[in-house]
């Protein structure tokens, strides 16, 4: 099946925003194995909609259009696809109760152009808008099934998680399932991934791998295509198994998570706690944890040490170790992990100290971190990392790999 994505909107064209939908649609339909071949992005114009709906009608058997299905007088997809098709807009019911519940909750009047919402391609197939009110539809004719969507990514990606994907998955000539495992790393980029792995990534077929480097960590999708989930296990698992031989030590969890979460299920779980001291993250590690539902029974609290003074007066680092070594420095991350970690009386200290840019610090380079883990009655850790990018890419970076060697730390008591 041959898909394009048509993305309406002036304000894509002005470059206000990024058309991000159409890459999430894209994503979505490479799991399905549906190709994309185009993406278009039009005005708010019905005769330039209009040429840009004829020409992928010619080319293309499923067309995907996002925004302009809203109430005012500049959102004319709907009416746009139905003047092509040759049919009208009907209104839904359901859609328009659920517009007029929404105004009488909040005791306000429903203007007219709201009922706009409401009105869907006759005959078309409605997709439900959990998260807002115009709802979404598909509608089938010549040979190209037309699948209309509201601009919001808040209201598009569920809709489409929800109802879309097995409305499309309906329409595949063969019934089969896509079914996905994804690997979480840590502590290797995607280059080296690729490269550990790049016979199997080569020679892939039927499961397809496929790195994917994001927030400064790498994920491997692995997608099998079966009749049954069963069955694309059985065919993920060997290959799994495979990468897993290969590059273990650097997978830290399976499925759509993230280190923070892990580290705090995974302290919750055992009963532990763990304290941290940053100085280069300035409060990253803590704003990761403390965004976990439930991280107060893992995270008691931790210091920002951002100066000499207070590295010394709260964490007692002694000044001849500042002056000698350094602030960033191994000996200095070792003292504010193990400091932090009696002072809170938790199982773990976890500790930051680097050279986060754009300067130089006491002569040492731009990316220089060390990060230090320390637990009751095992050896400190600490690990120098040689960070690249910018201020923000080193600070995050830094932030993860503590989460990481907290969670390698976790795994070897
Ligand atoms: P509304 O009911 O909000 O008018 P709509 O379906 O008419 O929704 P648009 O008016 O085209 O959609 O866009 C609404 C908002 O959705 C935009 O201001 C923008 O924030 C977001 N949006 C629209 N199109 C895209 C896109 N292609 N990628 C990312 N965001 C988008």
């Amino acid at each position: 099946m041959r898909a394009e994505i048509i993305a309406v909107g002036t304000e894509l064209l002005l470059g206000q925003i990024a058309n991000t939908n159409a890459q999430y649609l894209s994503q979505k339909l490479a799991e399905i194995g549906v190709g994309v071949y185009f993406h278009t992005v039009v005005g708010d114009n019905t005769a330039r909609l209009l040429q840009t709906i004829q020409l992928a009608a010619e080319r293309s058997e499923l067309i995907i259009f996002t925004g302009g299905l809203g109430p005012t007088q500049d959102d004319l997809t709907k009416e746009t696809v139905a003047s092509h098709i040759g049919v009208g807009l009907e209104t839904n019911q359901a859609a328009l109760a659920y517009i007029q519940s929404f105004f009488d909750q909040r005791k306000m009047t429903m203007t007219e152009n709201n009922r706009k919402q409401a009105l869907v391609i006759e005959g078309s197939h409605v997709f439900p808008n959990d998260f807002g009110m115009a709802p979404g539809m598909a509608i089938k004719d010549s040979g190209s099934t037309y699948v209309l969507l509201p601009g919001p990514p808040s209201e598009l990606y569920p809709m489409v998680e929800k109802y879309v994907m097995p409305y499309l998955t309906d329409l595949l000539p063969e019934k089969q399932v896509f079914h996905s495992r994804v690997l979480r790393f840590y502590g290797i980029g995607e280059s080296a991934l690729e490269e550990r792995l790049i016979d199997l990534i080569e020679k892939q077929d039927n499961p397809t791998l496929a790195p994917y480097a994001k927030e400064f960590e790498v994920t491997l999708r692995i997608t099998a295509r079966a009749q049954s989930v069963e069955q694309a296990e059985r065919l993920i698992l060997p290959v799994e198994q495979e990468i897993r031989n290969r590059l273990g030590q650097y997978v830290y969890a399976t499925g759509e998570t993230s280190l923070h979460e892990v580290l705090v299920e995974e302290l919750r779980r055992r009963n532990e706690t763990i304290a941290c001291a940053e100085s280069c993250t300035g409060g990253t590690i803590a704003s990761l944890i403390t965004s976990v539902p439930g991280s107060s029974q893992a995270y008691h609290g931790g210091i920002v040490c951002y100066t000499n003074e207070v590295k010394q007066r709260f964490l007692d680092v002694p000044e001849a170790v500042l002056e000698a070594d350094g602030a960033v420095s191994e000996k200095t991350a070792a003292l504010l992990a193990e400091n932090v970690r009696e002072k809170f009386q938790t199982t773990y200290g976890l500790a930051v100290t680097g050279v986060a840019g754009p300067d130089s610090v006491e002569g040492k380079p731009v990316g220089l971190v060390y990060v230090a883990v320390a637990a009751a009655g095992k050896p400190t850790v600490v690990k120098e990392l040689r960070l690249a990018g910018k201020r923000r890419a080193i600070v995050g970076r830094a932030a993860k790999y503590a989460l990481f060697y907290a969670l390698q730390m976790q795994k070897e008591r």
